[in-house]
């Protein structure tokens, strides 16, 4: 039997596991879609749609932004787009219960020929803390690209600049908590 399905992609684990050099891994060798809600959201409200405008809208007045719009927002790009590609990584969804019950509910009403896969990632602690004191980001929010310094398969051709974008290298913030010691 002839295998239609397309494969939704969801990496869980802490942080440091590898989640994002494993989607660029996924984009770059497989042809596979990242779905980032950050990027959609801020391809909304930069097109001044419907959606954007709420988005815009609750960000503005620093409330969250509701499950619903999310939950929308997404099922709209994969009711258009799911089937151009084979693999699609979600990106930052789904982020809250509500979100995962609206995405199994959108599996079996809106794109039933997508399954859903879930990967989950894990790594010792001594593991994840030296990837993260080693961990730049492209500051590029429509790129953030991983690097490392310590590993060499990760790191960037021009010390400081994005591969892909020539944007600046930066530490992501919650990253500048994490300093090893060594303790004996
Ligand atoms: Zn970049």
């Amino acid at each position: 039997m002839k295998n239609d399905f397309k494969d939704l992609i969801v990496f869980i684990g802490p942080p440091g596991a590898g989640k994002g050099s494993l989607s660029q891994l996924c984009t770059s060798q497989f042809g596979w879609m990242q779905l980032s809600t950050g990027f959609l959201c801020r391809k909304h409200i930069a097109e001044q749609t419907p959606i954007g405008k709420q988005i815009d809208f609750s960000m503005k007045s620093g409330k969250l932004v509701d499950d619903a719009l999310i939950v929308q927002m997404v099922e709209e790009w994969l009711v258009a787009h799911a089937s151009e590609y084979h693999g699609i990584i979600l990106d930052g969804f789904p982020r809250t219960v509500t979100q995962a019950q609206a995405l199994a509910a959108l599996l079996s009403k809106k794109v039933p020929f997508c399954r859903l896969n879930v990967v989950r990632l894990t790594a010792c602690d001594t593991t994840i803390v030296e990837r993260l004191a080693s961990r730049f980001v492209c500051e590029n929010k429509d790129c953030q690209k991983v690097y490392s310094v310590a590993d060499g398969a990760l790191q960037p051709h021009k010390m400081g600049k994005c591969d892909d974008c020539s944007s600046s290298l930066v530490r992501r913030s919650d990253d500048h908590f994490i300093r090893i010691m060594d303790i004996q």
